[in-house]
């Protein structure tokens, strides 16, 4: 039953896995039920999570919820960081993750608007580089793995920090690599393959590095990178099926201090 398990995790697509994950976490609660590891997202414990990705890399995918590392990451910074959960926020959110689609909605402290630039599901249809919101209209923007897709980053980047209200903040979470100093760029590279080749992904335009904050900076904004699995330590971090190098970069708009 695993095996077949893994088999379907392995060839249906995650957007589909969720669409019909009422059915799929009723037979994988059963089969992953355990105690060694904990979702924060949807609260469950588990044996063992599932495999994720081409490489089928264990442990990776919430049985119940979906969520990877990074859903579960930003969860855990929403909780333990900020006051997300009980502040009276207006959020819009860019290629809202389905892992935090429901839990969002359901949050009555919340004025909760979704938006992409493709997806039927979201409550406004946008490109991220000419957002249709006037200025200072928001308290709280996502717009996770969404970056290293737009071609103007940096007009995608000041378009989210004008609609910003003074004193709100951002979450623009990229895959990034670690062990590059400058993000790798190159605009002769376009087919899908070559960009998957170079960037990660066949459709990602760029391949970011440490220079990511300097990045964000530049669209206005004060950086903060908060390390909140050096924080929590090895041990909880493993519990929680984290990344252990991926930080949270917080990007405040505080337009008094600039003055
Ligand atoms: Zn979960």
């Amino acid at each position: 039953m695993q095996k077949f398990i893994t088999f379907l995790v392995r060839k249906i697509p995650r957007p589909i896995l969720i669409k019909f994950s009422f059915l799929f976490s009723k037979l994988t609660s059963v089969f992953y039920k355990g105690n060694k590891y904990k979702c924060p997202v949807c609260q469950n414990e588990f044996r063992k999570l599932l495999p994720y990705g081409n490489k089928g890399i264990d442990n990776r995918l919430c049985p119940s919820c979906l969520s990877l590392e990074r859903h579960r990451l930003l969860w855990l910074f929403l909780k333990e960081k900020t006051d997300f959960f009980e502040r009276k926020i207006k959020l819009l959110h860019i290629a809202p993750e389905q892992p935090f689609l429901k839990k969002f909605k359901n949050l009555s402290n919340l004025e909760y608007i979704t938006a992409d630039l493709v997806s039927p599901i979201a409550d406004v249809k946008l490109d991220i580089q000419n957002i249709p919101f006037a200025e200072n209209e928001f308290d709280v923007v996502f717009a996770n793995h969404v970056l290293e897709h737009i071609p103007d980053e940096h007009k995608a980047i000041s378009e989210v920090f004008r609609i910003l209200k003074n004193g709100g903040w951002a979450i623009m979470q990229v895959p990034l690599d670690v062990k590059r100093n400058t993000t790798y760029e190159d605009s002769s590279i376009v087919t899908p393959s070559e960009r998957e080749k170079h960037f990660g992904q066949y459709d990602h335009l760029r391949l970011h590095g440490l220079d990511f904050a300097q990045r964000l900076e530049k669209g206005g904004f004060k950086v903060e990178i908060i390390d909140l699995v050096s924080e929590i330590g090895i041990e909880k971090s493993d519990y929680y099926r984290l990344d252990n190098t991926e930080k949270i970069y917080l990007c405040k708009k505080n337009t008094n201090d600039t003055k």
